[in-house]
């Protein structure tokens, strides 16, 4: 009997954990077929239901739970060829879902963004001269013998081949019928060449210098630290985190630079390839799939040294990283509120700490924690306060809107308009700011007051009149511009209130009839690849008025840019948002640090209805250190971020007394513990967004308390979801909508 047992277990077969992409708190338990052998962080295909799907072999041991029979589990059905997935990736996939309270399973969709890269590139078809000569000599056969003969033993595709010879593929036919060529397999290409950190750089100056030197010390230690780079624009901070980068990549590791709008970046592109040779490979939304897949793999291999990307390449299978820089480090792109709410900047330095590297953060805004990090010593803070060369910040100045206001049913301020005038008459160019996409924010009719609201979303329609059509911001919906009035049917006394981007420029095109205008939006049709054509063009100064929203703020060197004008500098600070006064600061010191970067005198004008409220005045005075001392200071008297924890619960669904209810119920499950306040229900200002309705719950804490253990707790006895009820959970938000 006891025999008999002990065979049992000789036959049973092996039993892994295996984490799945999907929304699972835990890994599941899988067996091992004989003859695989796996390791943590391989990655596998198992069944799941009826389906196939990818995952990783997880470290989590037996299971926690009751033990299970071996020979009842469903097994492994194949091992991909593909280096495994770090320890140091799999510890932040298990971060990552801890701090957001989210699955880790949903966190490691993030890691398996490209299916097909779990295979090994397929090589190519080539081709190589093994010698001797044709039977017959022509023109043509004698071009491909001395192309192949001046790089002996390298194999050629046949249509590589004929390009470089400057003859047809039919040619090289005839060759290998006579067997002057063996058919070899040529691996696939890097998608792009190694970086070299011995391309001539520029010269640094002394303030330069020094924060570099700070950087690459730091870099050479191989442990973690976090530096904020903090330099007002045009300082130089991109040369300088470049030295940081040359010192990783001499130690052979791999470098992750996270950029907010990279699918704008071209410029950035272009100056990483003046200063390393090689472009790093890009990853964003706008890559194409089988493009996502050759670059997930050569991460993976190791063959990528460098990468450019959005917050999502955080989560790529990085074998030897060694730096993470994130540009514009404040930016709220990186900040994904969808299914795990996380903000990048954050998690690049939770990467950082867990593989022991520097994680470098660059900015001119800094945001307010990076900035109390940096003070109180947490983050190295190296600062920069001079523009390079004779580059200077511009003279930035308030235009009181009520001593000068713009013509009847006009936006522009006669003050500004003269200033762009100076500008224009000079050659020059000016910018004109306004966050608002579309032609006006609202239509409303002129004889019963009915204004047009998206059906879908809490959101007036924002007429787009290039297009004629009513849009909604949120959801997308749009409809065209009636002719009557939906609600008294009054034929044409439709109007539009408030200025969009479309109708600025209208009044631009009048006021300035010989100025060559650009406008420049999310709604530019060509999308990217459009965008970037007109900001290289602007660069080039093929372009006298710049009219644009937040997209043009971004890091854009324009040389001849010497006037911005911020249209309603008063429009962030108007909403109740806790981060309304930084965001207004970072977006305003921005806009108007795209004015002089070449040198000479450049002006920035914002045009307010309170020049004396303490944000635009600071940005007025250019005194960005009184800005963030009395922002600090009030941010700790007032008890809000980063001196205190915030969560935000945020409850929808479609039908509005049920989403109430259930916010309620949760409210009132939520365990009582010192030091926890929750605030709310409340209905959130956007109370429909896509035809949800939505309630908002927020969490107050002390910085030290354990706020995911107390949320677990709370959601796991709390009402469960149900029907179209959703709970999101989101730590840290950034946003109150
Ligand atoms: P920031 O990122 O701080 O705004 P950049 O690194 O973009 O500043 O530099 C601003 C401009 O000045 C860029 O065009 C850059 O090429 C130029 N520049 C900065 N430092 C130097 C330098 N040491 N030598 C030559 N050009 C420089
Ligand atoms: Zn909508």
């Amino acid at each position: 009997m006891s025999q008999m047992m002990e065979l049992d277990l000789e036959d049973a077969p092996e039993v892994v954990s295996v984490l799945l992409p999907i929304p699972a708190e835990r890994p599941y338990s899988y067996s091992v077929p004989e003859g695989i052998q796996l390791a943590p962080g391989d990655f596998v295909q198992v069944p799941l239901g009826p389906r196939k799907v990818a995952a990783v072999v997880w470290d989590e041991p037996e299971t926690a739970g009751k033990p299970v029979d071996p020979k009842k589990l469903r097994p492994i059905e194949q091992k991909f060829d593909c280096p495994p997935l770090a320890l140091e990736t799999r510890k932040f996939v298990d971060w990552v879902a801890h701090y957001t309270v989210s699955s880790a399973g949903m966190v490691l969709r993030s890691v398996l963004r490209a299916p097909g890269a779990l295979d090994p590139e397929i090589p190519l078809d080539g081709l190589r001269y093994i010698g001797g000569t044709p039977e017959r000599l022509t023109d043509a056969r004698r071009r491909i013998l001395e192309v192949v003969s001046e790089q002996e033993g390298l194999a050629w595709t046949k249509s590589g081949l004929a390009h470089a010879a400057g003859t047809s593929s039919s040619v090289i036919d005839g060759l290998v019928k006579q067997d002057l060529f063996e058919k070899v397999l040529i691996p696939a290409p890097p998608v792009v060449a190694l970086p070299d950190v011995d391309v001539e750089s520029v010269a640094l100056n002394p303030e330069q210098s020094q924060a570099a030197d700070i950087l690459v010390q730091t870099v050479r230690q191989q442990k973690f630290e976090a530096v904020l780079l903090d330099g007002v624009t045009g300082s130089g901070k991109t040369e300088v985190y470049f030295e940081a980068i040359a010192e990783a990549l001499k130690q052979n590791k791999q470098v992750l630079i996270l950029l907010p709008e990279i699918a704008l970046t071209s410029s950035f592109l272009k100056r990483f390839e003046e200063r390393f040779g090689a472009p790093p490979a890009q990853w964003h939304s706008e890559i194409a799939p089988k493009m996502r897949e050759r670059i997930w793999r050569q991460v993976a291999t190791g063959q990528v040294r460098v990468v450019a990307g959005a917050r999502s390449a955080l989560f790529l299978p990085f074998q030897d990283l060694g730096l993470i820089v994130v540009d514009e480090e404040h930016d709220t792109a990186y900040k994904q509120e969808d299914r795990v709410f996380y903000n990048a900047r954050d998690m690049a330095v939770v990467r950082a700490s867990l593989g022991n590297m520097t994680c470098i953060l660059s900015s001119a805004t800094p945001s307010i924690e990076s900035r109390v990090n940096g003070e109180a010593g947490r983050y190295k803070h190296v600062k920069m306060t001079n523009r390079h060369g004779d580059a200077v910040l511009p003279d930035l100045t308030t235009i009181d809107m009520r001593k000068d206001p713009p013509a009847r049913g006009k936006f522009l301020s006669p003050v500004l308009m003269q200033a762009m005038t100076e500008s224009l008459s000079r050659g020059e160019q000016a910018l004109l700011f306004l966050n608002r996409r579309g032609y006006a924010p609202l239509t409303l009719c002129r004889v019963c007051g009915f204004r047009f609201e998206c059906n879908n979303c809490s959101a007036w329609l924002v007429e787009h009149r290039f297009r004629n059509q009513l849009q909604c911001h949120h959801c997308g919906h749009n409809e065209q511009v009636p002719e009557a009035c939906p609600n008294c049917g009054t034929l044409d006394h439709l109007v539009a209130c408030g200025p969009g981007v479309e109708r600025l420029a209208e009044e631009v095109d009048e006021a300035f009839p010989d100025a060559r205008i650009v406008l420049l939006s999310s709604d530019v049709l060509g999308g990217v690849a459009r965008l970037r054509l007109e900001l290289d063009a602007i660069a080039k100064g093929e372009a006298d008025i710049i009219i644009g929203t937040q997209l043009v703020a971004k890091g854009h060197n324009f040389p001849l840019m010497t006037c911005v004008g911020v249209v309603d500098a008063d429009l962030g600070l108007a909403n109740g948002d806790p981060r309304a006064a930084e965001r207004t600061f970072q977006l305003l010191s921005q806009v108007t640090g795209r004015a002089g970067r070449a040198g000479g005198k450049s002006v920035g004008l914002l045009q307010t209805y309170s020049p004396d409220h303490p944000v635009i005045s600071a940005i007025a005075s250019g005194d960005r250190e009184a800005f963030y001392d009395r922002e600090i200071a009030l941010r700790k008297s007032s008890g809000l971020p980063p001196f205190a924890r915030l969560v935000a619960l945020i409850i929808s669904g479609t039908d509005k007394r049920e989403v109430e209810a259930h916010a309620k119920a949760l409210k009132l499950s939520a365990p009582k513990v010192d030091g926890v306040m929750i605030l709310g229900p409340a209905e959130a200002p956007m109370a429909l967004v896509r035809g949800r309705f939505r309630y908002r719950l927020l969490v107050h804490t002390q910085k030290t308390f354990d706020v995911q253990a107390y949320l677990r707790g709370w959601i796991a006895q709390g009402p469960k979801e149900r029907g179209s009820l959703r709970v999101q959970i989101d730590v840290d938000p950034q946003s109150f909508l």
